[in-house]
């Protein structure tokens, strides 16, 4: 029987793994295969193929779209930091202020996790014109951005996501997976945990692996399957849980805005992975500390880019009255311009790609499909993050021009994606608050904790941190992983005090 079975190597399970590896039998179960440098789709026509779906069970990253919303994740060794930013960043301390853990009791955890992640700031970020650009804009607020990612390597291609194919990105498999795989870790990749079933001692787990079935068994289970992934697997193992089970998940305020067309030249779309940001704080109308990060975003690839032009374009031509009143043909032509070739003197490079990350009120509700679980929140685009990150932008607009498309959302047939779904599991001090306590132990309505049973990802953070999540997840499950430790070493102490002592030599 297996010490510790590990569901998922994302943050949450690369962690767990990499920390207890050395110190017991462990097995992590990811259902995606290890995608290399070199690997990664380069066009529009490679990523459609590498969406994951039942024929194709193999892909790369996947989508779910629930009322208002839709999710990218990826199924990868490594989790979604196979086709991340790297960026990694600290939530500001009001982000806890409703948790069970202090930013105090977190820091040891956040800083243990930064130095394993090895993330830095661009040195060549100063080159930047949007930093430039930020300074005007939000004068004191900039701050600059470290990421997982060798920039001695970097050539800038400005294609991060969906994968770094020039081993510049120092996704999880060369962190923590590494140190997991150097520990002795059992891997078993393109294989999914179907369900789990509660046994005396343990659990025993349904995995699939190309069409083959096998059961295992396990002392513990941590679940690290992604917020999604571990929605879906709780839901089917028919455990009872708590009524937060399935609540209060957050889109993390992400969103997607554009200033287009302003009369700063910009360069936003030339490719430097995302590096800096304005950091806002606010308090809204109940009280409640907000932040908001905006970051200068970039459009991933290529032909990414030509698609971008011609729906800034198309944006430009359906929605900006105001330019078609009052704007030269000079204008309409660096526009047009874009559409055959994208320039230092079109207007895409006199534009801002926002991505926005932002506290927003964890409002969203999982809704369990035939293809798992989607998150319903109809009105995000109102939540007061939005409507915050809207104003401040077109403040900006009125100082230096340009077209606002506020969020991507608002645009007809569009809805608010999000890269970063946390919650649905959230961790809390018994189960009024939520479905896990603060070490990640999944609470038993009818009293006390599952024995062995654990979540470790996204899925139980409390709510939005309003930073891109990884860092936080990490620490999170780095602190769980630290009692996980704990527990073994107690553990192994028993079975010595029972076992029958050793034969003395002498008989
Ligand atoms: C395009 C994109 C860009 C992003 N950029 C950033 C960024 O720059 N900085 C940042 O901090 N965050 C970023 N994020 C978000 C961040 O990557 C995620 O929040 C983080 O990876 C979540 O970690 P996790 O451990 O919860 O789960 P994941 O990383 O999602 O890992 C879960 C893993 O579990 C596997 N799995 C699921 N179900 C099963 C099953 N039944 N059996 C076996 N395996 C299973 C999945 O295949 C997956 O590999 C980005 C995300 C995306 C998609
Ligand atoms: S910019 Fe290009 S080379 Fe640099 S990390 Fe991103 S994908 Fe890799």
């Amino acid at each position: 029987m297996l010490d510790v079975a590990v569901i998922g190597s994302g943050y949450g399970g690369a962690v767990v793994a990499a920390r207890l590896a050395a110190h017991a039998r462990v097995l992590l179960v990811e259902r995606g295969g290890w995608w290399r440098p070199g690997d990664f789709p380069s066009s529009i026509g490679g990523l459609a193929r590498s969406y994951m779906t039942t024929r194709n069970p193999g892909g790369l990253w996947a989508m779910r779209l629930g009322v208002g919303t839709g999710l990218a994740f990826a199924s990868a060794f490594g989790g979604s930091s196979a086709i991340n930013y790297g960026i990694t960043a600290q939530p500001d301390d009001h982000a806890f202020d409703d948790w069970p853990l202090s930013p105090h009791d977190l820091a040891p955890w956040f800083e243990r996790a930064r130095r394993e992640l090895g993330a830095s700031a661009d040195p060549r970020a100063d080159e930047l014109a949007d930093k430039r650009v930020l300074d005007e804009l939000e004068p004191g607020c900039r701050v600059d951005l470290e990421n997982t990612i060798d920039w001695s390597r970097c050539d800038r291609c400005g294609r991060c996501v969906p994968g770094c194919n020039h081993g510049a990105k120092r996704s999880l498999d060369r962190t923590y997976l590494e140190r997991a795989m150097r520990e002795g870790v059992e891997l078993r990749l393109r294989t999914e945990l179907i369900d789990l079933v509660a046994v005396d001692g343990g659990y025993r787990l349904h995995l699939r692996t190309a069409g083959a079935s096998e059961w295992v068994s396990a002392r513990r289970v941590v679940l690290a399957a992604g917020t999604l992934g571990t929605l879906d697997l709780l839901q089917r193992s028919r455990l009872p849980l708590g009524p937060w089970f399935g609540r209060g998940l957050s889109m993390n305020g992400d969103g997607l805005a554009f200033l287009y067309d302003t009369r700063r030249q910009i360069s936003g779309h030339s490719g430097a992975p995302i590096s800096t940001s304005a950091r806002l704080r606010f308090t809204d109308d109940d009280g409640r500390r907000r932040s908001l990060m905006v970051m200068s975003g970039r459009v991933p690839m290529a032909a990414m880019r030509f698609a971008a032009a011609g729906l800034a374009a198309l944006a430009g031509v359906l929605v900006d009255r105001r330019a078609r009143r009052d704007h030269a043909a000079g204008r309409w032509l660096r526009r047009l311009r874009d559409l055959v070739a994208v320039t230092e003197r079109g207007a895409l490079a006199h534009s801002f790609m926002y991505k926005l990350d932002g506290q927003d009120s964890s409002l969203g509700n999982a809704r369990f499909t035939s293809d798992g679980a989607v998150v319903d929140w109809p009105g995000y685009t109102e939540d007061p993050i939005m409507r915050f990150a809207r104003t401040r932008l077109h403040g900006w607009a009125e100082r230096i021009g340009g077209l606002v498309i506020p969020d991507v959302a608002t645009l007809p047939g569009m809805r608010s994606f999000s890269v970063h779904p946390l919650g649905g599991c959230r961790m809390g001090l018994d189960l009024a608050d939520g479905v896990v306590d603060p070490l990640g132990r999944v609470l038993d309505p009818r009293g006390g904790v599952y024995p062995g049973l654990r979540i470790a990802d996204g899925s139980i953070v409390r709510g939005s941190l309003g930073v891109p999540p990884s860092l936080t997840i990490a620490a999170l499950a780095e602190r769980i992983a630290a009692d996980l430790q704990r527990e073994l070493g107690q553990a192994a102490r028993q079975t010595l005090r029972r076992a029958p002592p050793a034969p003395s030599p002498s008989r």
